[in-house]
């Protein structure tokens, strides 16, 4: 099913929308093959070290990383040395970082990421095994870059992969949870095409910012652990005009639960490796998606259909807190309905429906508007990909589940919007009030964050009388449309109908979905220049302030962060070039 054959009423929603082994860190291992040694964390282990591991550990001593499941699941790319190629009838190539030549500074490490999922007690950030390993200074023996494909911007782009990432092993942690860790910005691999496998000091604290602030927004993403950055030189042309500039290499310790994509299932199809596609299918079933039993017939339907419906929820979830991913292309698109591949995104200011935070995307094929259908584009992909998996009558069921994408996602989008304008219950004008406030703002280019923080935020009386001191002022925009008292006067009255409610309850209700803080362009480009000067300042204020973006920080309020943004704002050009 293709793009254009999303039924008719999505369309006019949508233009409604738009009117409106195991490695031990104390004994890295230098090796040329990662086969030999494959220690391994069992699960009946994990029962008798768990009192032993219920405290962090404050060094390396007893935590272990392992690839065994995958690599014992999984084929591994025969060969071993690391040259640029296509890769036939393997999900990985063993491969290692490689160390950067100058000296490297710590910008920022998670504690939550350290503490809560590595165990890893934060105060093991200050040494230099750390250092080490996060910036791919040892090489961990067996580490892995994983060959996946993908539909860029509409067309098939064959095999990409990882050109600049390095799963450098998978952990285990106190609950048993498993957590693959990923090196970006480590070196070439088998994967990098004409890449240097680098990744630079802008476009990493943009990605350890971006996750971990989505994060905290309960959005789910893949994590930050920390972030590196050498003197080494990385040269690049930000915005492909021929302007090239000598940058700085970093690298961002980022992890997830999977980090397979839709690509990493395309290229198996796509290359007729279908016994392949099978055994990685089962994995990711067996491993990620419990509910569904590897045994069952429909199990290929049940996992697409998950998919579908996490996939809408994802995306409302991104257009709940105006965040457009940017390059949401099938290869960026995680199986697990993570955001992953943080690169030209952004979180739109004045609210825009056509808002293109990539200015490489002359199609504006990514702008937030269009994100919903980007979504349905990638499920006709990825359906497309299991589709020599399934019988006659799957196929058919697959497409009715696609079809039903649509109202999944505006369901999903009225609950949420309605939760953000503080309404209980349901009532059938919601979705038409939301389409007409969203309209509003746009045509006032009203803030989109603060607009709903700051209804949640207003007494009721004040709004009625319209009586909007400097604080609202995101509202004092809106507030110049001249259909802006017809909205309020709807509002007011759909406010009557939630029973039992009180100003207080409204407001608290209201400020715990609409955030007073997101990571804005300018904030991040501020921090990115202290950044490129080593004053991480700004970097660890703002993962600090984006830790609790619900709630009024005073360090925060004080950086402005909350404000209208500032003019030069608008200058501000985010590429592809990372
Ligand atoms: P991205 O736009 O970061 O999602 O990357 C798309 C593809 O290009 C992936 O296969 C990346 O691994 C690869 N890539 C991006 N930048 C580089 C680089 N500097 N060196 C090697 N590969 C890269
Ligand atoms: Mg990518």
């Amino acid at each position: 099913m293709s793009r254009c054959s999303l039924t008719p009423w999505f369309f006019t929603w949508l233009m409604l929308l738009c009117l409106s082994g195991c490695y031990f860190l104390d004994s890295l291992i230098v090796a040329s093959s990662f086969r030999h040694v494959h220690h391994y964390v069992n699960k009946s282990n994990l029962d008798q070290d768990y009192c032993e591991r219920k405290r962090k550990l404050s060094n390396f001593g007893g935590w272990r990383l392992s690839t065994e499941k995958l690599t014992a699941a999984l084929p591994i790319d025969p060969i071993e040395e690391n040259y640029v190629r296509e890769v036939q009838d393997s999900v990985f190539s063993v491969v290692h970082p490689t160390p950067f030549k100058s000296r490297v500074l710590l910008v920022a490490v998670s504690k939550e990421v350290l503490e809560d999922i590595l165990d890893l007690d934060v105060s093991v950030s200050d040494t230099e095994d750390f250092l080490q390993l996060v910036s791919g200074g040892k090489i961990v023996l067996g580490s892995l870059a994983h060959r996946y494909g993908g539909h860029q911007f509409g067309s098939w782009a064959g095999q990409l992969g990882d050109g600049r990432a390095h799963l450098i092993g998978v952990y285990t942690n106190r609950f048993g949870d498993n957590w693959e860790l990923q090196l970006k910005g480590s070196g070439r691999t088998p994967y990098s095409r004409n890449g240097d496998g680098r990744a630079v000091l802008r476009s990493s604290v943009r990605e350890f910012l971006g996750s971990e602030a989505m994060h905290y927004l309960g959005i789910p993403t893949s994590r930050a652990a920390s972030l590196v950055v050498s003197d080494d030189v990385v040269w690049r042309d930000p915005f492909y005009n021929g302007d090239v500039k000598k940058e700085r290499g970093a690298i961002v310790l980022r992890v997830a639960k999977s980090w397979f994509r839709i690509g990493s299932l395309e290229i198996l199809t796509y290359s007729g490796e279908l016994r392949l596609l099978r055994i990685l299918l089962d994995l990711v079933i067996d491993e990620h998606f419990p509910s569904i039993s590897v045994n069952d017939s429909n199990k290929y339907l049940a996992f697409f259909s998950r998919i579908v419906s996490e996939t809408a929820d994802l995306i409302v979830l991104w257009m709940s807190v105006g965040f457009a991913h940017g390059v949401y292309n099938t290869d960026n698109f995680s199986l697990l309905s993570v955001t992953i591949d943080y690169g030209p995104f952004g979180f739109m200011d004045s609210y825009d429906p056509d808002f293109v935070p990539n200015v490489s995307d002359d199609e504006r094929r990514y702008k937030i508007g269009n994100q919903a259908n980007v979504g349905m584009y990638n499920l006709n992909k990825l359906l497309q990909a299991l589709n020599p998996l399934l019988d006659p009558r799957q196929k058919q069921l697959a497409s009715q589940i696609l079809e039903g994408y649509p109202d999944q996602y505006y369901k999903r989008f009225t609950e949420l919007f309605r939760a953000k304008l503080g309404l209980l219950g349901s009532s059938d004008d919601d979705g038409y009030m939301i389409a007409f406030l969203l309209k509003l703002m746009e045509d006032a280019r009203a803030d989109f964050t603060m607009t709903f923080r700051q209804l949640g935020e207003i007494s009721l009386d004040c709004l009625k009388d319209f009586s909007l001191s400097q604080e609202f002022w995101a509202l004092q925009d809106i507030a110049k449309h001249k259909l802006f008292p017809s909205w309020v006067a709807m509002y007011l009255l759909r406010l009557q109908r939630n029973a039992g409610d009180s100003e207080s309850d409204r407001k608290r209700r209201m400020a715990s979905v609409n955030p007073r803080y997101v990571l804005r362009n300018w904030m991040a480009e501020s921090a990115i220049r202290k950044a490129e000067r080593n004053d991480f300042s700004e970097v660890r204020l703002l993962q600090q302030v984006l830790q609790h973006p619900f709630q009024r920080q005073t360090m925060a309020e004080r950086a402005g962060y909350a404000q209208r943004p500032p003019a030069w704002a608008k200058e501000i050009k985010v590429s592809c070039s990372s």
